[in-house]
């Protein structure tokens, strides 16, 4: 059997061509869209994923802050500048690079953020919109990247059997909500650390999405012949051959998987690239909801 090879790569460059002519549009209008990205403290990987943010604004001609507040920036001082970004009208959409440091409440800063310019689709009011099927919420970047992916590849999940793996409120839980909305109309069954004979249960998937956090877990006796798999993991693991030292995997074993089914994100090149080609669409859609 033939696999389809799924090219986030590919994908995310047209979804970023068409959003740059809307951005284009939108400031011939007057209506520049704008994103504000918060960080606080110094994670390294923190760093470079708000450069990428911010470059992808920059490529697209959306209008961009980023805001880069020292490690021990209080709760109330990060709050405070939440409700002046929620007051700025150049800006529409808001997002705060998790992690934040311990010291800091995440949820708490979250509930702070304009649900109309929660682009990262976390706050609760985004959350009941997306449970409740309304279209002007804001869903989390990277399982909407997932479903793109899906339609780019015409790969239909209706009246499929859809294995979602992992249940976080960033990538599984929004998964199978998607999944099993009247758009998609897929069954959904959510696995997780406590599921017993996960091979077995995915088995009888015709869908898996992996998004577990641990490297090359899902092996070829957990895929039905034929099935769709979507990595969506980023884990690092020790590879003295590479100049960095490490190489990045997913949570699915592409070697042992690939030949079983009939399409499969790699990993990089996959999920990956969709997540910020999502977060731009969600700043545009934010700047037509708010400006018009
Ligand atoms: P998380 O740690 O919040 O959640 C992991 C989930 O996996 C949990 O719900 C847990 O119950 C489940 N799990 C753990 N061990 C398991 C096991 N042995 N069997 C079955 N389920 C198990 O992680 P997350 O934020 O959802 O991220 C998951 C992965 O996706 C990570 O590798 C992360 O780096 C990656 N990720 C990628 C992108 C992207 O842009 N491509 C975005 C977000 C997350």
């Amino acid at each position: 059997m033939s696999t389809i090879i799924i090219d986030g790569k590919d994908v995310s460059q047209r979804i970023r061509e068409g959003l740059k002519a809307e951005v284009a549009e939108l400031t011939a209008a007057g209506r520049t869209p704008g994103l504000a990205v918060v960080l606080v403290g110094e994670d390294p990987a923190s760093q470079v994923y708000v450069g990428s943010k911010v470059r992808a604004c920059e490529e697209l001609g959306i209008y961009s802050q980023k805001w880069a507040l020292p490690a021990e920036t209080t709760q109330e001082e990060l709050v405070e500048l939440i409700h002046k970004l929620n007051a700025d009208d150049r800006i529409h959409g808001i997002l705060v690079q998790s992690p934040p440091p311990p010291h800091i409440d995440e949820e708490a800063v979250i509930l702070n953020i304009d649900p109309r310019k929660d682009v990262d689709g976390f706050h609760p009011v985004n959350v009941a919109k997306l449970v409740l099927e309304e279209e002007d919420g804001f869903v989390p970047c990277t399982p909407l990247g997932c479903m793109e992916l899906l339609k780019a590849y015409n790969i239909p999940t209706a009246g499929k059997h859809a294995v979602v793996i992992g249940r976080s409120m960033i990538v599984g839980k929004p998964m199978a909500n998607l999944l099993v909305s009247k758009k998609a109309n897929a069954t959904v069954t959510i696995a997780h650390s406590r599921t017993a004979d996960l091979p077995a249960l995915c088995r009888t998937a015709d869908i898996i999405v992996a998004a577990v956090g641990r490297p090359e877990m899902v092996k070829a006796d957990f895929v039905k012949p034929g099935a769709v798999v979507l990595d969506v993991g980023i884990n690092r693991i020790d590879d003295a051959s590479r100049p960095r030292g490490y190489r990045i995997v997913g949570d699915v074993d592409y070697a042992d998987v690939c030949d079983k089914c009939s399409a499969i994100t790699p990993v990089p090149g996959g999920v990956g690239p969709m997540t910020i080609a999502m977060l731009m669409a969600n700043t545009v859609k934010a700047c037509r909801q708010l400006t018009c």
